[in-house]
């Protein structure tokens, strides 16, 4: 950790100035103001109960004390109720937002595919290649506005994950079969193999696929060229477990405990320019542990990464 770094979690004021708050409402600078106060009452206490021996003066003492601590502590409720007001109306900003954007957006796919396929007219060269430019981009913002509307889910608590008895093994064969051109593409080898009989587990199924999904798509996005990528599935004990293993970029290790965090990119991808908005991670874990799963990877950079989850299997 730099000075810098250092100096940012030492200092009370750096989430206030983040929430526009002023000092007076900023909760860690009056929790040091409190214990301050508290060291200071405690030993004036005790210098006027030597010097005076009278009950009165420590009673009144100790109760202006107690009257100040009561009102710091007012202002600390209300400095973290404006911060959490903050938190759900940024929240709700995000929600309305991508609400909004969803219907143009989804409304755009069918008729530019209806071009791309000339059913409404042949299209020459150059034409084809801006259609599948503009699909590209508004397939990418329809998966920010899912990804943004999922967060915001996630956040508030209202993420529905409805389980059922689910085929892992033919889910996770139809994603990789998905990604089989775009591995080829970029000359990357993708094998998926199970150790012994997969059994049924429990689990939303289309949330599940995007789980796999993700994983996948990044395991492709962060390789380099000639990868490798190997998918096993295996049961351990009541649990059925996905195991991802690239031979990419990898991930530095002094950001790998960020990983999970939603909109984080590590600095060795974002040098490389590739495409994404670091909120994947983020869905994928709330997802995997919705389900009562676990979820871990182990990386080094410039080697690789592996990342790994495991689920409930159904009981029969
Ligand atoms: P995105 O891929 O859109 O950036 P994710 O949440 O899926 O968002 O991933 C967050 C970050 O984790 C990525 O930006 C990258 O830095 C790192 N990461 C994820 N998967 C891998 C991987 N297989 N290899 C190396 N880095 C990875």
């Amino acid at each position: 950790m730099n000075i810098k770094k250092i100096l940012e979690n030492i200092d009370p004021f750096t989430q206030c100035r983040k929430h526009n708050l002023k000092a007076r409402e900023c909760p860690g600078f009056l929790f040091i103001l409190m214990g301050l106060l508290t060291l200071l009452a405690m030993s004036g206490t005790y210098l006027l109960a030597e010097e005076y021996y009278n009950p009165e003066v420590v009673v009144g003492s100790v109760s202006f004390v107690a009257i100040a601590i009561f009102v710091l502590g007012n202002f600390i409720i209300r400095g973290v109720e404006k911060m959490a007001e903050t938190a759900i109306l940024k929240n709700e900003f995000i929600s309305i937002v991508s609400h909004q954007l969803k219907s143009p957006l989804t409304n755009f796919k069918w008729p530019l595919e209806l071009l791309a396929t000339q059913k409404l007219g042949a299209l020459n060269e150059k034409q084809l290649s801006y259609l599948k430019d503009l699909q590209e981009n508004n397939n990418r913002m329809i998966k920010l506005v899912n990804d943004l509307l999922d967060v915001s889910r996630i956040e508030d608590g209202r993420m529905k994950i409805k389980p059922q008895n689910i085929h892992f093994e033919e889910i996770a064969r139809s994603v990789v079969d998905d990604f089989l051109n775009l591995a080829k593409a970029n000359n990357i080898e993708i094998s998926l193999n199970v150790n012994g009989n997969a059994p049924l587990i429990k689990a939303d199924p289309e949330r599940i696929r995007s789980v796999v999904q993700n994983l996948v798509d990044n395991a492709i996005k962060y390789s380099k060229a000639k990868g490798k990528i190997e998918i096993i599935l295996k049961r351990e004990k009541n649990k059925f477990c996905f195991k991802i293993k690239d031979n990419g970029v990898g991930i530095p290790k002094k950001q790998q405990k960020q990983i999970f965090k939603k909109f984080f990119r590590s600095e060795n991808v974002l040098k490389r320019q590739t495409e994404g908005t670091g909120l994947g991670l983020f869905i994928v874990k709330a997802i995997i542990q919705g389900s009562g799963g676990k979820i871990g990877f182990n990386s080094e950079e410039n080697k690789g990464t592996t990342f790994w989850f495991s689920l409930p299997i159904a009981k029969s």
